[in-house]
């Protein structure tokens, strides 16, 4: 068995990674770099040329993971694609609106070969997504098994070990050990004996401050938003479509019925809807923390409703939960903070990552009074007197806990991966203390690793 990597291990970008088990090869997920456009937001596929693809598992549906799923199938139309329920219905949706997505950047950016796929290429791609449950092996060719775990990371997220010739891998894709407000975390048993490990690295440098729990977070949250409402603000708070609006939408639901927010209107917009009614969709059947709890029947969200023209309207004493989560130029979330971020009543608050160059990350380095530039072509620059803070509700494990994974695995050979080089540095060292007898490396695009 052999390990092909086919993603840049230094950053978060385009995760795709090869199996390759005899004469045939399964490939674990197939990303869209987030920061990149055209091809070069690709995974390296023509790496696979010489193999015969016959199986593809993806762990979760961020973009960075299976973006590029419809364009790998059309290469490989006879492999199959294994996915956990909810992953069927999260991945359906946003590969249909990243079409979108590509199709104005086509023509916005001038970029020739988006849009990478059609609406109908998904569709006819998807007859060979196969679902298959966590926590039960499944044989996926006569060469290889698979087996599956719940990842913690967003709904529908697993691990995936791949089983070949009395060999084993074990790729981590993206991991939450510990509960969210909504979702539970991973639910991963490790037998000790594998071969190989794909671990993610995102947060190795990240340490959490002394005495961090993520109910004190929640803590801070609600005082905030009770703080804003009651001096006559309202709370804007930025969040990706996916997984994090529906754990800031539950912990609301939650703060309210503790009586530590006021029961004040509380908007949605933009992809967050969609996907928000699959979360709903799956309320019983995946694992979560609040069983059975639906967004949309059990909460009185005010949805902003599609091709509604303009901004959402602006009202004092309200909470807004709008995508994207990085403030991106014509998101809802964007469109709305321009006339959010003016009243020093306000308060904008993040819950996830920034990316420094997008709209958000030029925020939360801006010092009060400044001018943002939330539009690059338009010019037209907004004064930030709005208060803004930054909260850590993380869909990623703390770096502790993945060391552990790692530990529990017994894996002879570590991959670092999906982080950058602070977070690959601080695993390589933690380690080679914990697992001397281990190999860690930091693959390399396009080359192949004896397992
Ligand atoms: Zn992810
Ligand atoms: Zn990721």
């Amino acid at each position: 068995m052999e390990y092909l990597c086919l993603t840049e291990p230094h950053e978060i970008g385009a995760s795709c990674h090869g199996a390759i088990c005899g004469d045939e090869a399964v490939i674990v997920d197939s990303g869209l770099h987030p920061k990149m456009k055209g091809y070069d937001a690709m995974p390296p596929h023509k790496e696979l040329k010489n193999y015969d693809v016959k199986s593809i598992v993806l762990t979760h549906s961020h973009l960075d993971h299976v973006g590029t799923i419809p364009v790998l199938q059309s290469k490989f139309p006879e492999a199959n694609v294994f996915l956990t329920p909810p992953c069927f219905d999260l991945a359906d949706a946003l590969l249909h609106n990243s079409v979108n997505v590509m199709t104005s950047q086509r023509n916005e950016l001038d970029i020739p070969e988006y849009p990478l796929f059609t609406h109908s290429q998904i569709d006819e791609v998807q007859e060979r997504w196969q679902m298959r449950d966590c926590n039960r092996f499944f044989d996926a060719t006569d060469n290889v098994g698979i087996y599956l775990q719940d990842a913690g990371h967003v709904m529908g997220s697993c691990t995936a070990s791949i089983y070949h010739d009395g060999k084993k891998i074990l790729f981590t894709g993206d991991v939450q050990t510990q509960d969210q407000t909504l979702i539970k975390g991973a639910d991963i048993r490790a037998e000790g004996d594998y071969d190989a490990l794909v671990m993610e690295t995102t947060r190795g440098a990240s340490p959490r401050p002394e005495g961090f729990t993520r109910a004190k977070e929640e803590a801070r949250l609600a005082e905030k938003i009770h703080e804003t409402i009651a001096n006559g603000g309202s709370v804007l708070i930025p969040v990706f479509a996916m997984g994090k609006t529906q754990e800031v939408l539950t912990m609301i639901h939650q703060f309210k019925a503790q009586g530590l927010i006021p029961d004040v209107p509380v908007h949605m917009g933009g992809l967050s809807t969609k996907m928000t009614t699959i979360y709903d969709r799956h309320a019983k059947k995946s694992r979560r923390k609040a069983v059975g709890f639906q967004i949309l029947r059990d909460m009185d969200v005010k949805v902003a409703r599609k091709g509604k023209r303009g901004p959402l309207e602006y009202r004092p004493g309200e909470i807004y939960c709008l995508s994207s989560g990085m403030m991106s130029e014509n998101t809802v979330s964007n469109l709305f903070a321009r006339k959010f971020l003016p009243n020093p009543k306000n308060a904008l608050l993040f819950v996830g990552y920034a990316d420094p160059d997008s709209p958000a990350g030029k925020v939360k380095a801006a010092s009060s009074g400044d001018m943002i530039a939330l539009d690059e072509k338009s010019y037209k620059e907004v004064p930030l007197k709005c208060s803004v803070d930054d909260f850590d509700f993380s869909g990623h494990a703390p770096r502790e806990d993945l060391v552990q994974i790692a530990i529990g695995s017994g894996a002879k050979k570590i991959f670092l991966t999906h982080g950058d080089a602070d977070a690959r540095a601080w695993f390589k060292a933690e380690l080679s203390q914990a697992m001397p007898d281990s190999e860690l490396i930091v693959p390399e695009k396009g080359k192949l690793y004896k397992i």
